[in-house]
């Protein structure tokens, strides 16, 4: 159900309210009531019960458990959830963690800490049914039943864990309550006390009363608690309890684990008790498959459920499956001994004896499957299969007693031969092959495992002596990595612009007001934009990262509320609408058209979303998002104003007043951003850069280092320039090096470097341009200088040649004549005029950096 069509319907209470804040003026119920206007149906949810919450991706809605149902002073309808997780909804790099294949039905109880837990109830859209596994559970392959989710494990943002018992149990609850036909019941989840369970009689008359008044209307009451429903539920109730069957069949699989022996703790004695008692446990298992299919189907809007045929062994939850499984877990774990000491031994140190007993079970359910009743095969298979597993790990056990006897056919030996004269040729013995494949690990030596005897991948995790959630490692390299020869290499390495620094000195300031910008909004769980500007190489998108790096070790400390990071860079990207594709694949995986991204975006920062992560996007190069319609910039300035949409961005760019060109001023001062300027560095500041850089290595004379400082902060202050005339300097000298035996950068190598650097085309040209093409381009830098932007009219440019004229004693040229020399100049491709009949209001941009001009210009 979407947005649209959930807003169609009509949410009221179920149940009397109870006043549980006298000051707030809070009252909680006991259920809501969801009724659709389009299909005139009503759904009742119980307090304790699984339901869908609408979520950013409209065809994987959250999954959650209702804790509590409340309404405040602004009779707002909220309630309190335990959220669950689909794996989708778990960070990719982490999903690893699991090391097995999740099933698109397999649910996490969601333990990260900053999700939201109080939403309003007009996201819920349904309710769901949410059935919790024991860890060695397999999740059902295929379930007709759509709206059915599994949980087995916790995830806490770091790691999964196994449902501890006691939680098992609890989430057990909803199922049990259901089946037993009473009021959902709150759990340990939950946060606040639940209300005392008022006359559920009463309600449930009211209720039917008035679904009889609706005279003409067919109205579905999908509650278990509708009067009928309650009595018959009842009524079943007090039957199974006649019968002595607590349980009902469909949890029968876990009643046979749980709680008197759990599965990973079920021996082969066990087994062999259970075997033994076959014919009552198929008993129970028929009788109870009979009682759900009664138990179950009344419940109105539950998703369908299939109904119990005999012999049907697909259902997730068929007697045939929990055999297998319960043979499987076996398999697994076979070499926990059982309680009874003396069975042990017998297992232990009786070969004969052990295998006796699993050929009594052999001949036992031989017996059994000569009986005609068909709807009896699959348990019968199964047990075969059972028995013919003790019969083998009984024989395993034996093998692994014999010395690990090194010999690759141990399984094949007098042993297996053995085994094969006492199984009766039947099609079974393919089965029997597939087990022996499947023997532990554990039993064997590394050297009887041949390829073909390799355990199946799909047991590999579950073997005893693979951890369950082991940390994934890279790859040990084969090679260790070259070492740095000598202190010119290490240092030209160091310097080299891709290199990561080990600190980013002269950003202190700046690194803590990003820091203190998002932090602050993490923790307050709003969104917010920063514009962070500043002449190319000043450091912003280091420094940027460094401070995410730093928010997200908090957060993995649990200092600050975890959040999701992404980050798009405008000079990556073939179209500036393509940002909304990425933003969108980065943050839902979805991949869409830009046009659909856009739209699906603003659904997602304009709605309010129930469990939502701060999310915290770095736009990098923001200037190349630039649009005809500005679409693309002004909404990424406009989402974060949402309040809903939980989203900061950190949006980097070259020009200072981008979001007063966008927007006019009135509205960019409404949107509240914070601003950042990134000043070119001084010469003392790229002297500590390029020293930090280089650690303390010798390398560079100290008149190297101020030379190549001064001369760059005199042009633009450009990090990246310095370090890239470092770098050169050094190869220069590792090169002559080889000649000379010096091993230190000095003032010549650094001069050489520069020389090199700067002896581009474009600067032997604006050398030899006429004096009033060069005078118009040292116009065209002071006005940048004054104005802080990188684009100014040729209006603005003829004032600075005036002036420079005036100051050089050079005759002062005419407007045409400077539009003659623009002209010219862009012709070169010094500059990039803008192509329309303006005149003096012509738009003028450099196409070269202000470095090259300016070194160009200097050099006279
Ligand atoms: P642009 O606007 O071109 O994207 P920028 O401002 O984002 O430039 P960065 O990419 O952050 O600049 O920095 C350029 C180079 O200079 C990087 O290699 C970075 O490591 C280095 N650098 C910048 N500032 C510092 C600093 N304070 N300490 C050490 N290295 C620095
Ligand atoms: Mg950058």
């Amino acid at each position: 159900m979407n947005t649209r069509q959930q807003s169609k319907c009509i949410y009221s209470w179920f149940g009397g309210a109870k006043k549980s804040d006298q000051l707030l003026r809070t009252f909680q119920y006991r259920g809501l009531l969801i009724k659709s206007k389009r299909s005139l149906t009503e759904k009742c949810i119980l307090v304790g019960e699984f339901v869908l919450v609408e979520g950013e991706n409209a065809d994987q809605p959250f999954v959650a458990k209702l804790l509590k149902l409340y309404e405040n002073g602004s009779q707002e309808k909220r309630a309190i959830v335990q959220w669950f997780s689909r794996i989708e909804e778990v960070p990719l790099n982490k999903r690893k963690l699991l090391q097995r294949e999740v099933s698109p039905q397999e649910i996490f109880l969601e333990k990260s800490p900053g999700y939201d837990t109080d939403i309003n109830v007009e996201t819920i859209i349904s309710n769901v049914e949410v059935i919790p596994l024991a860890l060695e559970e397999a999740v059902p392959l295929r379930s007709n039943r759509k709206q059915t989710f599994f949980v087995r494990e916790s995830w806490d943002g770091k790691c999964f864990k196994p449902l501890s018992p006691g939680l098992l149990s609890e989430l057990k609850e909803p199922e049990k309550k259901k089946k037993a036909g009473s009021p959902g019941p709150l759990t340990d989840c939950q946060v606040f006390p639940t209300n005392s369970i008022c006359s559920l009689k009463l309600e449930t008359d009211r209720v039917t009363r008035s679904a009889m008044k609706m005279k003409n209307i067919h109205m579905e009451i999908e509650s278990r608690h509708s009067a009928s429903k309650s009595s018959l539920s009842k009524e079943r109730h007090s039957q199974r309890v006649a019968n002595g069957i607590n349980t009902p069949g469909a949890r029968k699989k876990l009643e046979l684990n749980s709680p008197m022996k759990s599965r990973s703790k079920l021996t082969g004695c066990d087994v062999l008790e259970l075997l033994s008692d076959d014919c009552d446990a198929v008993e129970i298992l028929e009788r109870s498959a009979t009682k759900r299919t009664v138990t179950f189907t009344q419940i109105l809007g539950s998703p369908p459920k299939i109904p119990r045929t005999n012999g049907e062994p697909d259902s997730p939850l068929t007697i045939g499956g929990d055999w297998s499984k319960l043979a499987e877990t076996i398999r697994i774990s076979p070499y926990k001994r059982g309680q009874d000491s003396s069975q042990k031994t017998k297992n232990l140190h009786g070969r004969d004896d052990g295998m006796c007993l699993a050929e009594e079970q052999v001949l036992k359910t031989r017996n059994l499957e000569m009986t005609p009743r068909s709807h009896r095969k699959c348990v019968q298979k199964t047990t075969i299969r059972i028995a013919e597993q003790l019969l083998i790990l009984n024989t395993s056990e034996q093998d692994q007693e014999d010395d690990y006897l090194p010999s690759t056919d141990c399984s094949d030996s007098s042993s297996s031969e053995e085994e094969e004269s006492m199984v009766p040729c039947t099609p079974k013995r393919k089965t029997r092959s597939n087990v022996t494949l499947r023997t532990p690990k554990s039993l064997r030596k590394p050297s009887d495992i041949t390829p073909a005897k390799a355990p199946k991948k799909a047991t590999e995790p579950r073997t005893p002596k693979t951890p369950c959630n082991a940390t994934p490692r890279i790859p040990i390299r084969n090679q260790a990595t070259e070492k740095p020869a000598n202190v010119l290499e290490e240092a030209r390495l160091r310097l080299h612009i891709s290199a990561i620094p080990d600190s980013l000195p002269c950003r202190e300031e700046e690194f803590q007001d990003i820091y203190n910008f998002v932090e602050s909004k993490l923790i307050d769980g709003t969104g917010g934009c920063m514009y962070i500007s500043g002449v190319p190489g000043t450091g912003k998108t280091a420094t940027v990262h460094e401070v995410i790096r730093c928010l997200q070790q908090a957060a993995e400390k649990d200092e600050l509320p975890s959040f999701q990071f992404i980050e798009i860079n405008g000079m990556k990207l073939t179209d500036p609408r393509q940002a909304y594709v990425q933003i969108l694949q980065l943050l839902t995986g979805q991949k869409v058209t830009a046009a659909h991204a856009a739209e699906l975006l603003a659904k997602l920062f304009c709605t309010p979303g129930p469990k939502r992560k701060t999310t915290v996007l770095m736009v990098d190069e923001l200037d190349l998002l630039w649009t005809r319609k500005q679409d693309v910039m002004y909404n990424l300035f406009d989402w974060p104003t949402k309040k809903q949409a939980k989203l900061i961005i950190l949006a980097i760019a070259n020009t200072m007043d981008l979001p007063e060109r966008i927007m006019m001023n009135r509205v960019a001062s409404r949107l509240g951003l914070t601003r950042m300027s990134f000043q070119p560095y001084t010469y003392k500041q790229l002297q500590q850069i390029i020293s930090s850089r280089l650690n303390h290595i010798k390398a560079f004379e100290e008149d190297a280092i101020q030379l190549v400082s001064r001369k760059v902060a005199a042009l633009s202050g450009d990090a990246r320039r310095c370090l890239d005339i470092c770098r050169r300097s050094t190869e220069i000298c590792e090169f002559s090096s080889q000649k000379t035996a010096s091993h230190l950068v000095t003032m010549a190598h650094v001069m050489k470097a520069i020389d090199e650097m700067f002896s581009s085309p474009y600067i032997n040209s604006i050398r030899s341009a006429s004096l009033h093409e060069q005078m118009f381009l040292k116009a065209v830098i002071a006005e940048f200088r004054r104005s802080g932007l990188e684009e100014a009219t040729v209006q603005q440019i003829y004032h600075h040649h005036v002036a420079l004229c005036r100051i050089e004693g050079l005759r002062i040229p005419t407007v045409s004549e400077i539009m003659a020399i623009c002209s010219r100049l862009g012709a070169c491709r010094f500059l990039l005029v803008e192509s329309n009949n303006k005149y003096l209001h012509l738009r003028v941009r450099l196409n070269i950096s202000q470095d090259d001009v300016m070194y160009a210009l200097k050099q006279d």
